[in-house]
């Protein structure tokens, strides 16, 4: 049996919003804090996990800001400006 989804989108949204803000400063605060290694004694291992953490917030970063695989495909020139037909942000926003 399934449950159905009684909230609406704007309260699902928001519900997803405030969760995700607070996983940012739980992360952030991880990060400056450096909870993820020793002071003393890094390892290649520690190296590792930093790369992996950078990578997967680049992964959230770049869908966040349309780049890497999600860059659009509607860029047509370093001089375009204007809006995009495909995606609506400015031309000058878009990257090669
Ligand atoms: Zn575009």
């Amino acid at each position: 049996m399934t449950t159905r989804d009684t909230r609406t989108a704007e309260q699902a949204y928001m519900e997803n919003h405030t969760a995700a803000l607070a996983l940012v400063e739980r992360i952030r605060d991880a990060l400056a804090n450096h909870d993820d290694a020793p002071a003393d004694g890094l390892d290649w291992g520690h190296v590792g996990d930093i790369a992996h953490t950078r990578s997967e917030l680049q992964e959230i970063s770049d869908r966040l800001f349309n780049k890497g695989e999600y860059e659009c495909e509607g860029f047509v020139g370093a001089r375009a400006s204007g809006p995009c037909a495909d995606c609506g942000r400015r031309l000058e926003d878009h990257t090669a």
